[in-house]
């Protein structure tokens, strides 16, 4: 397995209020911990896409900036670990979890999850419809481990919208299964969740 890492680090950062690329953690920009963490857990070396230092150009959209690190990808990746900058708390052990997974060779694509604590409702505007059963759903978090291939053919099989690459794998009857994620790697997406990381790292 030659395992290398991609880094998404673009965007508008619209939930945010701006971009998220500059932003630090304990005085360390988000992109730098979450590439930090991929070569700690054993990727041989990491694309950062964004406007960051050493980073390569994103796209519109999470998949485009994927899209555009998988192109940037050296020739002899077998393997890819993809990894949002918003999730800087991710471990190296969480890394090597996956790692380990996808060095199995008999899925697409591992991915980290964990059991949903709260209660979950469907609702129309202010209207609750509905109750949702908990089981059986998880939440799931970044790094992502896929085998490139894999990756790259089910980017180019369709061009529809996915909030993360699984989904695109999953479409096209790859193979996605879960290890256990962290509860402590919580994703940047609001300004208060920055706070939040703070006194977790502290
Ligand atoms: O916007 P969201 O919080 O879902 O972004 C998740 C991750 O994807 C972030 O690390 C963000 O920088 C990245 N992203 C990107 N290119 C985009 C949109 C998001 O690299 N066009």
């Amino acid at each position: 397995m030659n395992l290398f890492g991609i880094v998404v680090a673009a965007g508008r950062g619209e939930r945010f209020g701006g971009p998220k690329a500059g932003l630090v953690l304990g005085g360390v920009p988000l992109w730098k911990w979450a590439a930090d963490a991929l070569i700690g857990g054993g990727a041989i070396a990491v694309v950062v896409v964004g406007p960051v230092p050493g980073g390569i150009p994103g796209g519109l959209r999470r998949r485009d900036s994927v899209a555009a690190g998988l192109a940037a990808l050296p020739a002899e990746a077998t393997h890819v670990l993809v990894h949002d900058a918003a999730r800087p708390l991710a471990t190296a052990g969480l890394v090597r979890a996956v790692a380990a997974r996808l060095a199995v060779g008999d899925v697409d694509a591992v991915i980290p999850a964990i059991a949903v604590g709260d209660t979950l409702k469907r609702i129309a505007g202010e209207r609750v419809v509905e109750t949702v059963s908990r089981d059986g759903l998880v939440a799931v978090q970044t790094p992502q481990g896929f085998s490139v291939a894999v990756l790259r053919a089910a980017h180019t099989a369709d061009d529809e919208e996915a909030t993360d690459d699984a989904q695109l794998v999953e479409r096209h009857g790859g193979s996605v299964v879960v290890v256990a994620g962290e509860s402590g790697n919580l994703k940047i997406t609001h300004p208060e969740d920055l706070a939040l990381a703070e006194a977790l790292l502290r």
